[in-house]
């Protein structure tokens, strides 16, 4: 189950692993985009830490902050999506807590936005193949690195990889990388 306390440990330690990686990010983007998503995450989970910095009052309204201070701060095609992602986990916490049908309703709302199927070589590959384990409770950092370095081989049908075709084939998604980091500091922050 998330609670707000749960839910800002697992923020702050997702905002460390992506400052620690913000080059990393930015220089798988480069190959295939336009060299920027760890700088986006950046300064994205530096506004999430600062406003959850003052204690949310429930559970909604600190995943309600977190997709607003993501829609605002990241910019590109992942912010809206990962905007969306904590939106939808939002309204679901009306009415659960479990941490498996929020990131299940998370990765819907991601796809509606993005209208990415997996395959597509974006974040959904590694979403829709985590959401599954978190629900059965048997997550674990090789699922994940699995799950993450499955992309390299895809041809991206969606985002600015696409543009290159075939071309895009051999380089990990940045977007899929930094969803790793999501789905490794839920992982660290539950065990
Ligand atoms: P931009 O491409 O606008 O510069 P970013 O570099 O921050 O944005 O994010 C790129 C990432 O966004 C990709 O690696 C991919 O995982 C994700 N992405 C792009 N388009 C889509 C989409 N339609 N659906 C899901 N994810 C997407
Ligand atoms: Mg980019
Ligand atoms: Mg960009």
């Amino acid at each position: 189950t998330l609670t707000v306390d749960t839910l800002t440990v697992w923020m702050n330690k997702f905002a460390d692993k992506i400052e620690t990686n913000k080059q990393y990010l930015s220089d798988l983007d480069t190959p295939i985009g336009d060299g920027d998503h760890g700088f986006n995450m950046d300064r994205g989970m530096k506004a999430v830490e600062e406003k959850l910095s003052t204690k949310p009052s429930d559970l909604t309204n600190g995943l309600k902050t977190i997709a607003m201070a993501l829609i605002s701060t990241v910019g590109g095609a992942s912010g809206p999506l990962y905007g969306t992602a904590f939106l939808e986990m939002a309204k679901k916490s009306s009415s659960t807590d479990n941490i498996g049908e929020l990131l299940d309703a998370a990765l819907a709302g991601i796809e509606k936005r993005g209208g990415a199927k997996p395959g597509d070589k974006t974040m959904v590959d590694v979403w829709s193949a985590l959401v599954p384990s978190v629900k059965a409770g048997n997550l674990t950092k090789d699922k994940i690195r699995s799950a993450v370095d499955a992309t390299k081989d895809m041809v991206a049908k969606k985002g600015r990889a696409s543009y290159l075709g075939e071309r895009s084939k051999g380089h990990i998604d940045p977007g899929s990388e930094s969803s790793g980091y999501l789905f490794e500091t839920l992982l660290e922050t539950e065990g």
